[in-house]
């Protein structure tokens, strides 16, 4: 038996968002890469968060506080409710550092530069 991916794919973790948090491949689409960036809460990647955030607005988003947030939750599932080419609107489920649960509802923008997909903004509901 497979054990999914913290994205939700059928797939194992190694086999899915591991290989673009690695960078053995570039996320082909925006939403692969933001499948891959909510597994990179779950495993605390923060460097990939960082680094997959448009330029313009990385400024937003330290390091600090993306570690403080993917630490203090427990992150329970991704669902991907409506994409195109550049957007993704999901909701992510967890449960706050009180161990009340959550849901993260968000439509994020993103930019493709040179091959690379990068997270611009989002967009709460
Ligand atoms: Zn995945």
């Amino acid at each position: 038996m497979i054990q999914n991916c913290h994205c939700g794919f059928q797939k194992s973790f190694s086999e899915c968002c591991e290989i673009f948090i690695k960078g053995t491949e570039k996320a082909p689409t925006a939403e692969k890469l933001m499948r891959s960036r909510y597994s990179a809460y779950v495993v605390q990647a923060a460097d990939y968060l960082v680094n997959t955030t448009h330029i313009s607005t990385r400024k937003y988003h330290s390091k600090e506080d993306i570690l403080n947030w993917s630490k203090s939750n427990q992150w329970i599932k991704l669902e991907v409710l409506n994409t195109t080419e550049n957007s993704v609107e999901f909701k992510a489920y967890f449960l706050d550092s009180n161990l009340i649960a959550q849901i993260h509802h968000e439509k994020s923008t993103f930019k493709k530069e040179k091959d690379c997909w990068f997270y611009v903004d989002g967009k709460f509901f």
